[in-house]
């Protein structure tokens, strides 16, 4: 790959969205050529089992030297696809975006614009959100909590349309985390940030790749990798509840003392106890989501394993350069619903 000086990176995470890749592409065309900057734009395709990766290659095949796209050897979640197209990326500036076109690409020049000004970080808020009443009423309580526990004061953690300059993205790519929530990350070493409001619309086609377990492990991840927060609130209930308890415990002791054995008032005191129980089982939760985290960075595995990256001059989908991998490449299509035929359409 020449190594042209790029001013625009544009990070795409792909996965199963063959649904909305058309659309993307043919929006995304015309608002890269009439943006004036050289440009990439790097695919990551997490895991897609669908025809997405076919149609990534199709659309380099007609950009081959804009158009980059990183296959992952499985899903990693869609914070770490953004992190490998971060480590690929070459721009002065990057741009991520989702792929079913719930961020309007039209407001890429907006953002540039905006990093061209001098903010190293532009983030968007969604107005007029278009997505399921639940995932709007959870949005807006995830935002105020992890506000609150963060004190991070972005206000819409959501929103992945966002604009990073160079040395942002370097300060991100130099964290090893193993999970992560990159929008919170770059607003922890933003200077100059700055928050537009962007239209959102909704998902093109196919469905939300986030379901009700994932984004709580999501938030999860923003919650325990940006505050210890919940782990002193549950040291400080803990403290609360104990007083409370011992002074049940002190006034039981004396009504045993002063009036014998009582049997009455089980329930409560078994009220009492689901209470306490209850509350400990969430501590140790908690302290099991850091604990968890801590096991998973010591483990030290990657954090994503790229299969292939797709570059080259143009002319064509070149032979695919294995990535850092000692071990032969085996047909590195081998996996891709649709095979060769579909990578030449
Ligand atoms: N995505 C990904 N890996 C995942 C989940 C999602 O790369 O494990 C991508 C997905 O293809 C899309 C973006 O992340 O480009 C946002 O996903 P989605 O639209 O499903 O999230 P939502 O808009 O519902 O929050
Ligand atoms: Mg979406």
């Amino acid at each position: 790959m020449t190594s042209a000086h790029v001013r625009v990176s544009l990070v795409i995470p792909v996965y199963n969205e063959e649904e909305s890749l058309p659309a993307l592409f043919r929006r995304l065309t015309p608002v890269l050529e009439g943006l004036g900057r050289s440009c990439e734009v790097l695919f990551v395709n997490d895991g897609s089992r669908d025809r997405s990766l076919a149609f990534l290659l199709a659309y380099r095949d007609r950009h081959p030297t804009t158009v980059r796209v990183v296959d992952f050897n499985g899903n990693f979640g869609q914070h770490m696809a953004i992190l490998a197209g971060f480590e690929k990326s070459r721009g002065d500036f990057v741009i991520t975006m989702d792929a079913d076109l719930q961020n309007p690409p039209e407001e890429i020049p907006r953002l540039v614009a905006l990093l061209e000004a001098g903010h190293d970080v532009v983030g968007t808020y969604r107005v007029d959100r278009q997505d399921p009443l639940f995932r709007k009423v959870a949005s807006r309580m995830v935002n105020g909590i992890t506000n609150r526990i963060t004190g991070l004061g972005l206000r819409d953690y959501g929103c992945m349309l966002r604009g990073y300059a160079r040395r942002i993205v370097d300060y991100i790519n130099s964290c090893p985390e193993t999970t992560t929530f990159i929008p919170a990350l770059a607003k922890k070493f933003a200077v100059n940030p700055a928050e537009i409001p962007v239209d959102h619309a909704e998902r093109n086609a196919g469905t939300s790749k986030y379901g009700l377990y994932r984004l709580i492990r999501l938030n999860f991840d923003l919650m325990t990798g940006f505050s210890l927060v919940p782990l002193q609130a549950v040291t400080l209930l803990g403290m609360l509840v104990s007083i409370p308890s011992f002074l049940l415990m002190l006034l039981l002791l004396a009504r045993r003392l002063l009036l014998g054995p009582e049997a009455e008032g089980v329930f409560t005191l078994l009220a009492i106890n689901f209470f306490l129980m209850g509350i400990t089982m969430l501590s140790v939760g908690i302290a099991g989501e850091y604990v968890g985290r801590i096991y998973q960075e010591v483990r030290r595995r990657p954090r994503f394993v790229i299969r292939t990256v797709y570059e080259g001059e143009p002319g064509g989908t070149p032979p695919p350069v294995p990535w850092q991998d000692a071990t032969p490449e085996k047909e590195p299509l081998a996996c891709m619903v649709g095979g060769e035929e579909a990578r030449r359409d």
